[in-house]
């Protein structure tokens, strides 16, 4: 890919960490009815490999929320576009994010789903960024924990481009600067 300066992430790198991970939520949520709520757009490539790792019955769903901007931050709010169609009473749920960065969006969206008195909530994030955290998140599922850069690929978007790429990798500084 001509507009990467750096791959992070091979896509074998991401298969075989998305097998560990399938083979990890399956075994913890054996004899339970497995609800995956996938966080559109990023998520997508991640949800749809990660369920075929997962050896149990589940159901999931698909949820939309606006991103954290300068307006959302100061209001704390995160608003959601779309949300699931199914209700979460009594059911086991697992969100299943692209990244963690300041966590301030997970943090809104768990507490909503919170709400809806599931029998357990836990998180899937296939990356994290623990050093740009700014509020106690701690997912219970973590693929890889990667450094303070803007990364791409994968289901990542910069302007809306590049989620469609096989693997997960930093852009070269030109892209941003539109040349
Ligand atoms: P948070 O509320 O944790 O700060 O924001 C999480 C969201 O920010 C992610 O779901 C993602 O949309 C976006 N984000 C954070 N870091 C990156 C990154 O390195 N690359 C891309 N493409 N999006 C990111």
């Amino acid at each position: 890919m001509k507009e990467l300066a750096e791959i992070l992430l091979t896509p074998e790198q991401i298969a075989a960490r998305v097998q560990e991970l399938g083979a990890e939520i399956t075994a913890d949520y054996q004899g339970k009815e497995l609800m995956v709520i996938g966080i559109l757009k990023g998520a997508l490539p991640f949800m749809a490999d990660l369920i075929r790792q997962i050896k149990i019955p589940l159901k999931y769903d698909l949820m939309a929320v606006s991103s954290y901007g300068a307006s959302t931050r100061t209001s704390g709010a995160v608003q959601i576009l779309k949300d699931i169609e199914m209700e979460l009473e009594g059911r086991h749920v697992l969100v299943v994010e692209d990244i963690i960065d300041t966590g301030l969006t997970l943090k809104y969206l768990l507490n909503n789903l919170k709400a809806r008195h599931p029998s357990s909530l836990k998180v899937c994030t296939l990356l994290d960024k623990p050093s740009r955290r700014e509020v106690e998140i701690r997912p219970e599922y973590n693929g890889f924990a990667i450094p303070d850069r803007f990364v791409v690929g994968y289901g990542l978007d910069y302007a809306e481009r590049f989620r469609e790429l096989p693997m997960i990798g930093v852009l070269k500084p030109e892209v941003y600067e539109g040349k």
